[in-house]
């Protein structure tokens, strides 16, 4: 486990201790002295991640959430967030009761669940994953998250992809400004 701050790859345990399903442990980096928390927790056997080109690899964790916290960096979401959603995951992914899942699966169960959660990290996620290759892809995804805004009110606890004069706004005012101008 690297440190979350400085990347080193060596930490002391100062603090370790039973929680429900697993151990937790309070952790220093040897490197910049930063405090971190880890869980270790039992793994049921076999479940194995199908990947685009058949290969197998285990389903890791830790890979998972590394991912999604990437997306998520710097957005305004409460503490805690990103590890409940991978632990929504991880659960959904043990009730299929499957040895093993296509990669593009689990990728489907992350970005519906960020798309519910915040546009801007699913973005994000959607073109690591989605391996937007042009722009133009991109931007239709953009598209269809911002006609949908203007269209349905926010799902709950969604942040606005735009700020409050975003292009949903500005599309408004442009429509009202073509009526104003007697336009059919
Ligand atoms: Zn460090």
């Amino acid at each position: 486990m690297n440190c979350p701050y400085c990347g080193y790859h060596d930490s002391k345990v100062i603090d370790s201790r039973d929680v429900n399903d697993g151990i937790r442990r309070r952790r220093q980096c040897l490197s910049c002295s930063s405090r971190f928390t880890t869980y270790e927790r039992l793994q049921p056997a076999g479940l194995f991640v199908i990947k685009k080109d058949e290969r197998r690899e285990e389903f890791n964790r830790e890979k998972l959430l590394a991912g999604i916290r990437k997306a998520c960096e710097k957005r305004p979401l409460p503490a805690g967030t990103v590890d409940r959603l991978v632990d929504d995951i991880e659960a959904g992914l043990y009730q299929m009761g499957r040895a093993e899942i296509p990669s593009r699966v689990i990728g489907d169960m992350v970005m519906e669940r960020l798309k519910n959660l915040d546009y801007i990290a699913y973005i994000r996620f959607a073109s690591v994953y989605r391996d937007f290759t042009d722009i133009t892809k991109l931007k239709q995804e953009v598209d269809t998250l911002v006609s949908s805004e203007a269209k349905t009110s926010d799902p709950p606890g969604q942040l606005s992809l735009l700020p409050d004069e975003g292009l949903a706004g500005l599309a408004r005012t442009h429509k009202k400004r073509l009526r104003g101008k007697g336009a059919p």
